[in-house]
């Protein structure tokens, strides 16, 4: 089989293990089947910006071009730090995106991917949020009514819980585990009084199987920008990488390139 288009990221089913799919342009290619197969990625020689469609030599920010990289509210540094959310000095970017995307309820949460880290979401999107950084564990300790103050929250717990993955180790499938409940337990009574109303106290855990039939003992990466042609054996998929028998390849960061997917199916013998 072969698929045309642009790389788009994945989107999830949230299965027992997790459904992966590829977003080719807007066709969703269920790729959990492909494990264990053959895959050549090869890219096209043509990018477009995810957002405006234009073409351009490189990406900013995982598919946009630089203005839309400058422009758009989506890239403002707000967003990775919203803490730092500038909507009350009148300089958001896009206020319209600001009352859809920041004012509306967001989580605290605790998960583990390569360890315990605290992390925010807005409330609905936790399970792809939680897939993405390739979590085998999650709960929501705390809801917020706006971004903003979810990471003011988050900036305070960040002083006893980490809030980085250590992707390496979360592909090697090699976390440190936790009981998320404990730490939970432990982090509250830290909490400042102003965030106390807001802590969720009986919320439940999430779990996560990501497909796989293999963990791998050293990462590599791949780069399409650099290794055009990607020839390899498929043996898993957590978070937003390709797991091959070779190396590793975030499909995400490649967003808005072009490529062709072949997969070559054969008989084990
Ligand atoms: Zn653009
Ligand atoms: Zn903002």
């Amino acid at each position: 089989m072969q698929y045309v288009g642009m790389l788009r990221g994945f989107t999830h089913q949230y299965e027992k293990p997790v459904q992966y799919s590829l977003k080719l342009d807007k066709t969703e290619l269920p790729c959990n089947e492909w494990i264990g197969q053959q895959l050549e990625i090869k890219f096209l020689d043509e990018i477009r910006c995810i957002h405006c469609n234009r073409k351009i030599k490189k990406t900013y920010n995982s598919g946009y071009c630089y203005p839309c990289f400058i422009d758009l509210a989506e890239n403002d540094l707000c967003i990775v730090k919203p803490h730092e959310c500038h909507f009350s000095q009148g300089t958001c970017r896009n206020e319209q995106f600001a009352h859809t995307y920041c004012m509306v309820p967001h989580y605290v949460y605790l998960s583990i991917s390569s360890g315990v880290k605290v992390g925010l979401t807005r409330k609905g999107n936790q399970s792809k949020r939680w897939v993405d950084q390739g979590a085998i564990q999650a709960i929501p300790i705390a809801e917020l009514p706006t971004r903003q103050m979810a990471g003011e929250l988050e900036f305070e717990l960040t002083q006893h819980v980490r809030d980085k993955t250590d992707w390496r180790k979360m592909l090697k499938d090699q976390a440190d585990l936790v009981e998320l409940l404990e730490t939970r337990d432990e982090l509250f009574p830290l909490v400042t009084q102003r965030f106390q109303p807001f802590l969720i106290h009986d919320a439940i855990i999430s779990e996560f199987q990501h497909p796989k039939i293999n963990s791998p003992d050293k990462i590599k990466t791949y780069d399409l920008s650099k290794t055009p042609i990607i020839k390899d054996r498929l043996i898993g998929i957590k978070g937003n990488y390709f797991i091959f028998d070779h190396a590793v390849i975030n499909m995400r960061k490649f967003s808005g390139y072009k490529v062709s997917i072949t997969i070559e199916e054969h008989i084990n013998e």
